[in-house]
C-alpha cells in the first residue's frame, strides 16, 4: 500500500473528469477523485495545441499539483507522458506508477523533450527582438525536473493486482499499442459500492511488430477508450515485409537510390529495423546495402527493447531464439554524433536511413528530406500518422515544390506512405475491442453502464458513438474538455 494520506474534502460522490485528449487527439489526462478526496490522475501528456500558446502554457493544470495523490502512466509517449515534469515542477510528489519499460522509455524521452525545449528557447530567444525577449515561450520544465519526475516512478508488471490504498486496486494489462504500454483498471470499494473504471490508454493492432496483441478487461463499470481512427480503416497489401520489401528493390536496388523513412525514436524504428533484419535473414536484400539509423534516442531506446524481451511477441521471441539480435545486424550503423550525421548526408550510395521525427517536424530527418527531396531516384517513405501542418503532412499532399527551413525545393523523390506500421487500431478494431469489453462485463454479471469516447478529433469519435450505439451495447459520451461525471 500506498502510505499517501488522502485529502480530506466534502465531496459526496466519485469523479470523473476529463482534463485532456477530449476531442482532440494529444494532452491525455484524466482524474479520478473519491469521495474521501483521494485524487489520482491518469496520464499527464503534452497537448500539442497548448504547447504554441504562451497563455495556456502557463496554465497547463486546471488543478493545484500539489493535490494530486497518484499518477497512473498508460505509456510512455510524450501525448501520455510530456507534462509530468511540469505536473512535478508545480508541486506533485506522489508515485508515477507504469511498468518497468514503461518507466525506462518515458525518462528517454522526457529528457530528449527537455532538451528539445532548451534548444527551441535558446533559438527563438536568439531570433527575437531585444524588446520582446520576455514574450519568448519559455521550456515548460527543466532536466532537473526529469531527473525529480523519474525518482518518483514505481514500477508495476501486467496482471498484478496493486493495491494503493485500503479501497483502491489498480491493475495494469497489455494494450499491444508500444512496449510497456497498459490498459489500466482502478477498482474502487467506497460507501458499500465497488466500481471499476477501465482506461484503454491507447491500443495497438492484433499481429504488430514487436509487441504482443493487447488485453481485455474482464468485467469494467465504465469504460473510457480511444478512438483515434473512428470511422477509418488501415490499407495494407501485405505484410509489413512485403511492402518494406517492394520500396527497397525498387528505390535501392532498381534505382540505385536512397530509401528515407521517417520513423519516431520509440517503437517505429525497432519495428521497421526488426523488419529489415528479417528481410536479412531470409536473403532477400543484398548485403552491400547499407542501413542508416539516425537517432541518438534510438541509440537510447533499442536496447530497453532488449532488456524487456519477455515482453516481445512469438514471431520477436522466435526470430531472436534463431538468430540473436533483433535490431543488430551486418550492414546496420546507429549514428550518434553530429559530425556522423555530416557524413551521412555526404553519403550517396544506395542505402536505408531510418531518421526522426516521425512526422518530419524538426529533427535530423528534415535535413535528410531536404538532402533527397530533388533527386528522383529516392524514395521518402512516411510510415506513420502525420498531423495536418506537419511537414510529414505536406509532403503527403503531392505539391511540386514545397519549402523547408525557409527554402523552397523542387520534389523530384518518390513520396510514398504505408500504413502497415500504424500502432492504433482502425474503426473496426476499435469496435471489436469494445464488442469484446461488453461481452467480457456482461459474462461477469456486471454490464458496462457507460462507455466514454476519447483521444480522436471529434468526427472520428461520432463515427464510432454512432457504431457502438448502433451495436445497442452500452449508452456513449463523447466528454468534452473539463466535463466531469459522478459515479
Ligand atoms: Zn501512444
Amino acid at each position: 500500500m500506498l502510505n499517501n494520506e488522502p485529502n480530506k474534502g466534502l465531496r459526496k460522490k466519485m469523479k470523473l473528469k476529463f482534463l485532456g485528449a477530449a476531442k482532440q487527439v494529444t494532452g491525455s489526462m484524466y482524474m479520478v477523485r473519491l469521495d474521501n478526496g483521494y485524487t489520482i490522475l491518469v496520464d499527464c501528456g503534452m497537448d500539442y495545441e497548448v504547447k504554441k500558446n504562451p497563455i495556456e502554457r502557463a496554465n497547463l493544470f486546471p488543478f493545484d499539483p500539489v493535490d494530486v495523490d497518484l499518477v497512473l502512466l498508460t505509456h510512455a509517449h510524450i501525448d501520455h507522458s510530456g507534462n509530468l515534469p511540469a505536473l512535478v515542477n508545480h508541486g506533485f510528489r506522489g508515485h508515477i506508477m507504469c511498468t518497468p519499460a514503461t518507466a525506462e522509455l518515458t525518462g528517454y524521452l522526457l529528457y530528449d523533450s527537455a532538451n528539445i525545449q532548451f534548444h527551441d528557447y535558446r533559438k527563438s530567444l536568439g531570433r527575437a527582438k531585444k524588446t520582446r525577449r520576455d514574450q519568448v515561450a519559455k521550456p515548460l520544465f527543466s532536466e532537473k525536473n526529469v531527473k525529480q519526475t523519474v525518482e518518483q516512478f514505481l514500477t508495476v508488471n501486467y496482471n498484478e493486482d496493486f493495491q494503493i490504498t485500503e479501497n483502491i486496486h489498480v491493475r495494469f494489462l497489455e494494450a499491444g499499442h508500444l512496449l510497456g504500454a497498459a490498459s489500466i483498471l482502478v477498482t474502487v470499494n467506497e460507501n458499500n459500492k465497488t466500481t471499476k473504471i477501465g482506461f484503454s490508454g491507447d491500443l495497438g493492432r492484433a499481429n504488430s511488430k514487436l509487441v504482443k496483441d493487447g488485453e481485455i478487461f474482464e468485467q469494467a463499470d465504465y469504460l473510457i477508450t480511444e478512438s483515434t481512427y473512428g470511422g477509418r480503416k488501415h490499407f495494407a497489401i501485405g505484410t509489413a515485409e512485403e511492402e518494406l520489401l517492394q520500396y527497397i528493390q525498387k528505390t535501392c536496388i532498381e534505382f540505385r537510390g536512397r530509401l528515407i523513412i521517417p520513423a519516431f525514436s520509440v517503437g517505429r524504428t525497432q519495428a521497421v529495423v526488426f523488419t529489415i533484419n528479417q528481410l536479412k535473414k531470409k536473403g532477400l536484400i543484398p548485403n552491400w546495402l547499407k542501413v542508416f539509423v539516425d537517432s541518438p534516442l534510438a541509440i537510447k531506446s533499442t536496447p530497453v527493447y532488449e532488456r524487456h524481451s519477455y515482453l516481445l511477441n512469438e514471431e520477436a521471441l522466435a526470430f531472436q531464439k534463431e538468430h540473436g539480435s533483433l535490431f543488430h545486424f551486418d550492414g546496420i550503423t546507429y549514428l550518434e554524433g553530429m559530425d556522423e550525421h555530416d557524413e551521412l548526408l555526404n553519403y550517396f550510395d544506395p542505402c536505408i536511413i531510418i531518421s526522426a521525427a516521425g512526422m518530419v517536424e524538426g529533427g535530423r530527418i528534415q535535413e535528410h528530406v531536404m538532402n533527397n527531396i530533388d533527386n528522383p531516384y529516392s524514395t521518402i517513405l512516411i510510415a506513420g500518422f502525420c498531423a495536418e501542418g506537419t511537414l510529414g503532412h505536406r509532403l503527403l499532399q503531392g505539391q511540386s515544390t514545397i519549402r523547408i527551413k525557409n527554402t523552397d525545393k523542387n520534389v523530384y523523390a518518390q513520396i510514398a506512405k504505408t500504413d502497415v506500421y500504424s500502432s492504433h487500431p482502425d474503426h473496426e478494431e476499435v469496435l471489436s475491442y469494445i464488442k469484446r469489453s461488453a461481452e467480457n462485463s456482461r459474462k461477469a454479471g456486471k454490464p458496462i453502464q457507460k462507455i466514454f469516447l476519447v483521444h480522436g478529433e471529434e468526427p472520428q469519435l461520432m463515427a464510432m458513438k454512432n457504431a457502438v450505439e448502433g451495436e445497442g451495447i452500452a449508452s456513449v459520451v463523447v466528454p468534452d474538455m473539463e466535463q466531469e461525471f459522478n459515479f
